[in-house]
């Protein structure tokens, strides 16, 4: 489990990953300059972001202090249930601050609504969100950005469920270089079923 060989095709090789996040980085670095109050916070969803964090902050050209939050979604399939809970809170106190938010996937939209909420109640200024992949077909709530925040995504996903660069199943894949859809006999093991699974816990980002 794990391998290369698991992976029925790629959808963004590596190249195509860091020409997209050199870009993303540039246009970021163009809408934050002369930001007040410096530095911007960064806020990675962990685990899932912590590949697209380490290479896009690299080629951002401001003031950055960079923390992690880890948010547990709680039902019974690989979808979110809607209640999702901030399981690991940052260490930056971010009242005040312009943030961030560096995420791998949205997908219902249920986990970027709860992290706005959170950010908003701990009193920071403006919260953008700047996530590797979007699957817009997918998402069931909406959320507001607050502030003068904006949106920034690297590509649109197709409505599959994706691995590598950051990304899991079961923990694994997270280290391929690249974004890839998984062999259907292992994505339609009992536990890969998307969008129904049999855990209780559905995932860790
Ligand atoms: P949401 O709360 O928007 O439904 O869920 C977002 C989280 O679900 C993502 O940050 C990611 O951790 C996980 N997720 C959604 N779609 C995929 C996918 O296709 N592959 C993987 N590995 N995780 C996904
Ligand atoms: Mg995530
Ligand atoms: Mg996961």
């Amino acid at each position: 489990m794990g391998s290369e060989s698991e992976i029925e095709r790629i959808l963004w090789t590596e190249g195509e990953i860091a020409s997209r996040v050199a870009e993303l980085a540039t246009e970021i670095s163009c809408a934050f300059t002369g930001l007040t109050p410096p530095p911007l916070v960064v806020v990675g969803v962990a685990t899932g972001a912590f590949l697209f964090l380490a290479d896009i902050v690299r080629r951002i050209t401001l003031p950055v202090s960079v923390d992690f939050v880890r948010v547990e979604s709680y039902g019974s399939g690989t979808e979110s249930s809607g209640v999702p809970k901030i399981s690991s809170d940052l260490k930056i106190d971010v009242r005040g601050k312009h943030v961030l938010v560096v995420e791998d996937i949205v997908d219902t939209g249920h986990t970027l609504s709860c992290l706005i909420s959170h950010l908003n109640a701990k009193g920071a200024i403006s919260v953008s969100v700047c996530t590797f992949l979007d699957k817009p077909a997918r998402r069931k709530v909406h959320f507001e950005l607050i502030g003068e925040g904006k949106f920034y995504r690297g590509f649109e996903c197709p409505d599959s469920f994706v691995v590598g660069y950051g990304m899991d199943y079961n923990e694994l894949y997270r280290n391929l270089p690249y974004v890839g859809v998984l062999k259907p006999e292992i994505n339609s093991s009992p536990m890969a079923s998307f969008p129904s699974a049999t855990s209780s816990v559905r995932h860790l980002h």
